[in-house]
């Protein structure tokens, strides 16, 4: 496992480039954004997870998704506190929460503090750095006990 985490992460942005379209590398690589209501998943209800585009890491179960109005995939909190990080961002004059993926680092989107319940929060993402796998129990049995949900208002 460990090996295959250094194994991603090493992926040069030319091997990027030649494996990603170029709306997936400038969503994950460049901490581009795609187009509202126009992108794969925004309404998308499938039972399953959603993982890493770039590294196939484990990110959020469609138990958390929901239907946020603004057109991109939105979800109430990832699978575990590890499966993503958050830094500051501070472009475009504004300060927001930036959220990357916990293993190989590519950029998922932002995360913002008028979600539902029971987290209170909004992980808002681009489709084009997602990668859908269907699975029955919509993720909730690689949900980590460290999971945010409940945990309303800390970002
Ligand atoms: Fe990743």
């Amino acid at each position: 496992m460990a090996q295959e985490k250094t194994e991603k992460r090493s992926l040069s942005p030319e091997e990027l480039k030649q494996r990603l379209t170029s709306e997936q590398y400038h969503v994950t690589q460049e901490q581009g954004t795609e187009r509202p209501f126009a992108n794969r998943y925004w309404d998308f209800k499938g039972k399953g997870v959603y993982h890493c585009l770039v590294c196939g890491n484990d990110l959020f179960g469609s138990y958390a998704k929901y239907d946020s109005g603004t057109g991109w995939p939105s979800f109430y909190e990832p699978l575990t506190s590890s499966a993503v990080e958050e830094h500051e961002d501070r472009g475009l004059l504004m300060v927001r929460t930036e959220v990357v993926c916990g293993r190989c680092g590519s950029h998922l989107g932002h995360v913002f503090n008028d979600g539902p319940e029971p987290s209170g929060l909004r992980y808002c993402m681009n489709s084009a750095s997602l990668d859908f796998e269907e699975r029955d129990d919509e993720g909730r049995d690689l949900r980590g006990e460290n999971a945010r949900g409940g945990q309303k208002g800390e970002v």
